[in-house]
């Protein structure tokens, strides 16, 4: 068995016992294999091993990537920071964007989505943390943005996404991760049904699973470490 196929395995061991020890099911959880930085081959091997699921944070190198697996009937997720000359690659190229977190952006995905594929699958990025380098919205603003998005006829809002401070402490990873099931929950009250919460990295997805995520991004504990640190969490395109 490669690495890889062995990170995946004990990866969806780890996602299991989390559901299981929540008292929830593992198959509510699914995984998305954050890809960033590693090569197609990588990919591949991952795919083979059983993995549909791939996430990118930057687009010039997530079209080179898609082209070069373009055998593979791979679904993929865009979860970096979107700037407005970046939304029509993003809009043709993925199936789902985790990291929507202003109108603007959304409105030109909808109007940029080809009109032969299914809606752009979305979920809005919130700041649970208040970090002021970070993406996503503050929580205070997110019930307006999500009213109007749902509106919008190329996308279909699914539920909310955050990326919390790191924090080694379970308690505190806990604490901000119930922060984003609680807005779902309001937001549920209403009337807006959102049944994604896409939370939980490689060091924090148990406490994420804990809380209620139901899709968890993970890279370096599938891949191996990334040759540079906090990648894509900051605002580098
Ligand atoms: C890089 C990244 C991840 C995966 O991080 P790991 O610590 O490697 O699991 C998840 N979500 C976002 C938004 C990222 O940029």
């Amino acid at each position: 068995m490669t690495t890889i196929t062995s990170n995946l395995q004990a990866v969806r061991d780890a996602i299991a016992t989390a559901a299981t020890e929540a008292g929830r099911s593992p198959d509510d959880v699914s995984l998305l294999a954050v890809s960033k930085t590693f090569t197609p081959d990588a990919i591949r091997e991952a795919y083979q091993a059983g993995q549909t699921c791939f996430a990118e944070s930057y687009v010039q190198e997530a079209l080179n990537k898609i082209a070069a697996l373009g055998d593979l009937p791979i679904e993929w997720h865009f979860i970096g920071p979107i700037q407005s000359n970046k939304t029509r690659a993003i809009a043709e190229h993925f199936a789902r964007v985790h990291s929507v977190d202003r109108l603007k952006i959304a409105e030109r995905l909808s109007a940029q989505r080809p009109a032969h594929l299914p809606p752009l699958q979305v979920c809005l990025q919130v700041n649970i943390s208040g970090e002021a380098s970070k993406s996503g919205m503050p929580p205070d603003e997110v019930a307006q943005l999500a009213m109007k998005v749902a509106q919008l006829p190329h996308l279909n809002l699914r539920g909310l996404m955050t990326v919390p401070a790191p924090s080694d402490d379970v308690a505190a990873q806990r604490a901000a991760f119930a922060q984003l099931r609680e807005l779902r929950d309001q937001l549920d009250r209403q009337g807006l049904r959102l049944d994604t919460l896409s939370m939980g990295m490689s060091h924090d997805f148990p406490a994420a699973i804990a809380e209620g995520a139901t899709m968890v991004r993970i890279g370096s504990a599938i891949f191996g470490a990334r040759d540079y640190p906090q990648d894509g969490l900051s605002n580098n395109p």
